[in-house]
């Protein structure tokens, strides 16, 4: 097999290229991170992860297997390495998940696929059943821009656009670091049906009722699916644009499938995360600024989280273990774990900086440097102790895929 030097190749919001090693070491320090906090005393044992490969998903599945020792398999729709193509960052770290749990003995199938098909559900409860015989927990973490309808066939496409009126705020061109005022055209009703149908909460539906169909749902079995709420400098772009209409949508399906694991006697939540950087946050406009000046800020207080430390939280703070803190859930019932994100002090620091912001002081004012570093780190690129020099073996197989 060819081994050559991979480069980071990057197109817009997107590397086309990924570093094996990187990627692997990307996950070894999630691992050891997981780990360093202790096991987590009355976790999940065996843990289905939609959306398993990068970001949050990624995060929660390190947790539940090097947190709580659970057995996981993991849905996600990523690309293997073909000629001189390298394979995406999420299958590799995919790869790299596999062989570290197994090393620990834990069982970690994964399936490659679109995981909104009835094709990828059937295999997935067939791998639950041959594997881990059932779950106890289900964490539905896709960030997708289209769907195809199983029943219909018809492809909706998701948009990032405001809702009723053209919003024009500051962005920042994340290859070029400069920071201009961009006007969004709002969404059509087409635009914002696709965006709930694609990132809302049917599909979520579909597979815990596919799940308990198959049988393969613990008693007392728990699901949970993210959201994201925000301040209100994003609102116009996020809350209350059309993907905050799709995580809407969610509020709604959450009771839905909440009655539906009565069965089971399991529950539904949403966890309402803090803002990150991954392949999907890096998409929405606005939202790449605001997060480099929220960075600038959490890590001057000394408060700052990534995916892990976030999926860590929410395992030993939210879902298991201890007694829900004050604040930990709110109103409707969501487990709020970006709280550190939406503190006043944070959100009054970031609110100061915003309408001073410039391409000229943005590496002074934001941490624009560190947001472009892990956007890097995503694709496994600029990961410390990694040997960018030497030429690297470009496939690496999902042993376990099914
Ligand atoms: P991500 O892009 O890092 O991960 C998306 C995952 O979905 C990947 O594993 C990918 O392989 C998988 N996927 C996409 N399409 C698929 C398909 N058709 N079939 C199977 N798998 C598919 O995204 P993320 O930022 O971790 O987002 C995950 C969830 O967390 C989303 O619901 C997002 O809204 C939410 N969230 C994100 C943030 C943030 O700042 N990134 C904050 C709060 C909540």
């Amino acid at each position: 097999m060819a081994k050559a030097i991979i480069d980071p190749k990057i197109k817009g919001f997107i590397c086309t290229t990924a570093h094996p090693i990187g990627c692997a070491a990307n996950v070894l320090e999630q691992v050891r991170r997981t780990e360093a906090d202790g096991p987590i005393a009355g976790g999940p044992r065996g843990v289905l992860v939609i959306g398993a490969s990068t970001g949050y998903g990624l995060a929660s599945r390190i947790v539940a297997a090097f947190g709580a020792g659970a057995h996981t398999v993991g849905v996600f729709f990523e690309r293997p390495a073909e000629g001189a193509r390298t394979a995406s960052a999420g299958w590799y770290n995919a790869v790299s998940f596999e062989s570290l749990a197994k090393k620990r003995g834990l069982r970690a199938p994964s399936i490659n696929g679109d995981a909104f098909s009835d094709e990828i559900k059937g295999r997935t409860i067939d791998c639950i059943r041959r594997e881990l015989g059932k779950v106890d927990l289900v964490i539905y973490s896709l960030a997708s821009p289209r769907r195809t309808d199983p029943k219909t066939g018809e492809i909706h496409r998701s948009a990032l656009k405001p809702i009723g009126q053209p919003f024009t705020g500051k962005t920042v061109n994340t290859d070029r670091g400069l920071v201009h005022e961009v006007t969004l055209e709002p969404a059509s009703e087409e635009e914002i049906r696709g965006t709930v149908a694609v990132m809302g909460g049917d599909d979520w539906k579909l597979w815990m009722q596919a799940l308990l169909e198959g049988n393969v749902l613990a008693k007392g079995a728990r699901t949970v699916a993210y959201s994201y709420i925000g301040p209100q400098l994003t609102w116009p772009i996020y809350r209350d644009g059309t993907i905050g209409r799709a995580k809407a949508d969610l509020d709604g399906a959450v009771g839905e499938i909440d009655k539906l694991l009565t069965s089971v006697g399991g529950r539904a939540h949403i966890a309402v995360n803090k803002a990150v950087v991954t392949q999907a946050s890096s998409a929405i406009p606005v939202v790449p600024l605001y997060i480099s000046l929220l960075f600038k800020v959490m890590k001057e207080k000394g408060i700052h989280e990534g995916c892990v430390q976030q999926m860590g939280r929410l395992f030993r703070e939210r879902l298991y273990g201890k007694e829900l803190l004050p604040g930990a859930v709110d109103g409707l019932g969501r487990l709020r774990i970006d709280d550190l994100e939406m503190q006043p002090d944070v959100q009054k620091a970031v609110e100061n900086l915003w309408p001073r912001i410039t391409s000229e002081n943005l590496r002074e004012l934001s941490d624009f440097d560190g947001y472009a570093a892990e956007f890097l780190q995503l694709f496994g690129f600029g990961v410390e102790g990694v040997d960018y020099e030497a030429p690297v073996e470009m496939a690496k197989a999902l042993e376990d895929l099914r």
